[in-house]
C-alpha cells in the first residue's frame, strides 16, 4: 500500500482556528487581529461564566496581606 500518511497530518498549526485561513505569522496563532480578538472575546466569554478563576486570583493576593500584617 502506498498510500500517502501525509494527508492525514494535517497542519492545523498553519490553520487560523476562528476561520481555518493560513495563519499569518505576524498574529500567530490567527491569520489577522481580528480573528485573535475574537478568540479572545471567546475566552473572556468563558471566563466570565465561570467566576473560578479570577477570583482565585484576587483572593490569594488578600490573604497574603492579611497574614504578613498579623505577624507582625
Ligand atoms: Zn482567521
Amino acid at each position: 500500500m502506498s498510500q500517502r500518511p501525509r494527508l492525514r497530518a494535517i497542519p492545523t498549526e498553519t490553520a487560523c482556528p476562528i476561520c481555518g485561513k493560513p495563519v499569518v505569522p505576524k498574529h500567530r496563532p490567527f491569520c489577522s487581529v481580528r480573528c485573535s480578538r475574537i478568540d479572545l472575546g471567546r475566552w473572556l466569554g468563558e471566563v466570565y461564566r465561570v467566576p473560578a478563576e479570577p477570583s482565585a486570583d484576587d483572593e490569594a493576593d488578600q490573604p497574603r496581606r492579611s497574614e504578613d500584617d498579623d505577624e507582625h
